[in-house]
């Protein structure tokens, strides 16, 4: 007998959050009841994505029942990984952890957190828990191959790493995007189911659309404009709009703050020697057209610059990320309809919760903690990913000398691969959780796997507050959990109690208790709180109701902006409301936030912070740098692609092979290479050889590589990508090369040779 039922999901595999509607069939086999999807598709009720899904979507049914995605946990015996049940492998961490920590204390363990965990409510929740339990300060994680810069430009400016303004796409007369692709990748920092779709609603309403990018990316054939922009150099362009601004008096703050922004002069005074005529060499375009867009910017009704992971993986990344908010400051743009505005997410951020307007402001290095080799600061609570290898091999005494992997494959995402790769086998113990024996996890002495995506709750307690509208969505797990399976947020606390010297045998529950109490006696004790003053047991009471990632939300969901506050408010937002509304609760348009979103120390935008000022003078010293280079390359994405972790989905990675290195026709006929042919392209660091695609939609001297590929090492597990393994760009990115603000290493713009095999 079979029965059909319907469940609504947010998709988790990337920042756009569409729903999804999936079917699933109950079978009765005797006392047993089985449970399996027979269809993904966009749910059309869906209060934020209206139905759109891109093709990645429909395929959580493949990663759940995709044969290589471990189901039970590996322990490598003589070199080879063997399923062993959870209690031995959770005696082999005990044992071995426990071992190192007490031999050589805390800091001689790292962690490293992947991407997924950003999508993940489990691992978003519970990671803290984890390095809380586990008390070292090296962490390491994917944002500095990633967003860094734009947390800590931010920072700086608004008071908080989590206070990012998004371009308010569905009213906006103009966008200027930089280093962004959202046809292929839809947004980033910037939350938007059909992004394409909305860009197209802009210049159906009469806007324009301009994109800044070395490559005519499938965006960039979309807009009105491309504008074809050296590699890197997207701070010179950005600071040339500001010299444009001041020098034709165009420069108009929004009215609400004018009055509140500090260091307007140091800006006009910073961005004076920047013209478009001294730029020109360095970014490579005319003058005028530099002075177009500035002068359209700032006649544009409303408009919004965004900058993304092309602008952020780059020398000058933060810098770049700052100069996109004094640009849309400049222009009358900061925090008004249309412009770049700030969401109120239901679930509280930074931005909602303490005093309105004034906070601690924002540093790095807190804590005096350094790398050992490089010396590279804190930021946001971690170091630079580049320098996890040498942390590893040259630290001597101070080595890291076991390491955590959360969902990541730093192997093939972060730079200099191939040392991180032999870096890893110098560990005296490695614990991946991960779903897959991959390029990175082969080198796990133990791999300990969570649930599939479909039977994990869900809600995206960070993505949602980078939403372009006030939504809340949480998905209950579509599929039940596997016999003996623990859930992600269990794996997790209890590698925090193994850290904490309470054996293999800890209940997760320890630490998830701890961690919802101090929650509630914190809020309770807080007078900015919606529930300060009130009874702790009686919060309790009708939070215990639920336990793990559930609990964690319900409080945050009710003590956020729209929160029910346990009864105060009836029709506020709790996991209960949310429950109610399978489709999402819209809470509506962006709203203007300043000054009550700021944290920073003086309670004013701080348009020139000196740290950001200060990365002017590398800005001169570069401008020669930049003409020197012949050939650089910059990575690329595609749409069936999602980092290095879907390639094992045989119908995202079919067809026409994808991991091909772009050439423009002018370089391919001076350096000799002819399409389909294999060419050698080597860096500082390393050289890889790659099947060659010549297109016009390239700027000559730039070469194009995507990334997350490089599959079919020995000792992985990932057949399907083993088929279709590609090359691994990070082969030839540079570890030495770091945005030094954020410690985001430099994944666009590496100078290269390219030669025909
Ligand atoms: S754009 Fe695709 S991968 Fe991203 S959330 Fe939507 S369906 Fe999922």
């Amino acid at each position: 007998m079979t029965e059909t039922r319907t469940a609504f999901r947010t998709c988790p595999l990337c920042e756009a959050g569409c729903g999804l509607e999936i079917s699933v069939e109950i079978a009765k086999k005797g006392d047993r009841t089985e449970e399996r999807v027979t269809r993904i598709r966009g749910d059309m009720n869906d209060v934020f994505s209206h139905g759109y899904i891109c093709p990645k979507g429909s395929t959580l049914k493949q990663l759940h029942d995709d044969p290589d995605r471990l189901r039970r946990p590996l322990v490598k015996r003589n070199g080879v990984h063997v399923e062993v049940s959870w209690p031995e492998a959770w005696d082999e961490v005990a044992g071995r952890l426990g071992e190192i920590i007490e031999r050589h204390g805390r800091e001689s363990v790292a962690a490293y957190l992947g991407n997924p965990g950003a999508h993940n409510v489990g691992a978003l929740l519970y990671n803290r828990t984890f390095l809380q339990g586990l008390g070292s300060r090296r962490r390491f994680s994917a944002s500095t191959v990633d967003q860094m810069p734009k947390q800590v430009a931010c920072g700086y400016v608004f008071g908080s790493g989590a206070t990012i303004p998004v371009p308010d796409l569905d009213h906006t007369d103009y966008l200027l995007m930089l280093g962004a692709n959202p046809y292929a990748s839809n947004g980033s920092l910037c939350t938007a189911p059909d992004f394409p779709g909305r860009l197209e609603a802009i210049r159906a309403r009469g806007g324009r659309v301009v994109v800044v990018d070395p490559r005519r990316s499938r965006t960039a054939e979309e807009a009105d404009l491309w504008v074809p922009i050296r590699p890197g150099a997207d701070a010179y362009f950005l600071m040339s709009i500001v010299q444009v601004l001041f020098a034709e008096t165009l420069v108009r703050l929004p009215e609400h703050i004018a009055d509140l922004v500090n260091g307007v002069d140091d800006v006009r005074e910073a961005a004076s020697a920047f013209a478009p005529e001294v730029t020109s060499a360095v970014t490579g375009l005319e003058p005028d057209l530099v002075r177009r867009v500035a002068r359209e910017l700032a006649a544009a009704p409303s408009a919004a610059v965004y900058g993304r992971i092309g602008t952020t993986t780059t020398e000058f990344g933060t810098t770049t990320s700052w100069l996109v908010e004094v640009v849309n400051a400049l222009t009358g743009n900061l925090d008004r309809r249309g412009g770049a505005m700030f969401t109120t997410p239901a679930v509280g951020s930074p931005s909602t919760r303490g005093k309105p307007g004034v906070g601690a402001g924002f540093r790095i290095g807190r804590g005096g903690g350094k790398t050992v080799v490089r010396g590279y600061p804190e930021v946001m609570g971690e170091y630079p990913v580049a320098a996890l290898a040498e942390e590893i091999t040259e630290a001597g005494d101070e080595r890291i000398r076991a390491l955590v992997t959360v969902a990541g494959n730093p192997v093939l995402s972060t730079p200099h691969s191939q040392q991180l790769d032999a870096a890893l086998d110098a560990l005296d113990f490695m614990v991946s959780v991960d779903i897959y024996l991959n390029e990175t996890t082969r080198h796990a002495d133990v791999i300990l796997p969570p649930p599939s995506q479909l039977q994990r709750e869900h809600y995206d307690v960070a993505l949602l507050s980078f939403a372009v509208r006030n939504v809340a969505n949480y998905s209950d797990a579509v599929l039940a959990l596997d016999d003996d399976q623990p859930d992600e947020w269990e794996i997790l606390c209890k590698l925090a109690l193994i850290a904490q010297g309470l054996g293999p045998d800890a209940d997760p529950s320890l630490a998830d208790e701890a961690q919802i109490d101090a929650l509630v006696r914190s809020a309770i004790a807080d007078p900015t709180s919606p529930i300060h003053g009130r009874d702790a047991d009686e919060i309790r009471a009708q939070l215990d109701r639920h336990r793990g990632p559930t609990r964690q939300l319900d409080f945050m969901l009710q003590t956020g902006p729209y929160g029910a506050a346990f009864g105060a408010n009836p029709n506020g937002a709790s996991i209960d409301h949310l429950r109610a509304n399978p489709h999402g609760v819209d809470y509506g348009p962006l709203q203007t936030r300043l000054p009550d979103a700021l944290r920073t120390k003086s309670g004013r935008v701080e348009l020139a912070p000196a740290e950001l000022l200060a990365d002017v003078a590398r800005m001169h010293a570069h401008l020669d740098e930049f003409t020197r280079r012949d050939l650089v390359l910059v990575g690329r994405r595609h749409l069936r692609s999602n980092n290095s972790w879907m390639h094992n989905i045989d119908v995202l990675v079919k067809g026409k092979p994808r991991c091909t290195l772009h050439v423009h026709p002018d370089d391919a006929a001076r350096l000799g290479v002819r399409e389909g042919s294999v060419a050698r392209i080597t860096s500082r660091v390393g050289s890889v050889d790659a099947v060659v695609e010549i297109t016009d939609g390239i700027r000559p001297g730039v070469v194009s590589l995507p990334h997350g590929w490089g599959h079919g090492q020995p000792g992985t597990r990932l057949r399907v990508a083993a088929e279709r393994a590609g090359v691994n760009s990070n082969v030839l990115t540079d570890h030495q090369a770091i945005d030094p603000l954020s410690g985001t290493s430099v994944l666009n713009g590496i100078p290269v040779t390219v030669v025909p095999v």
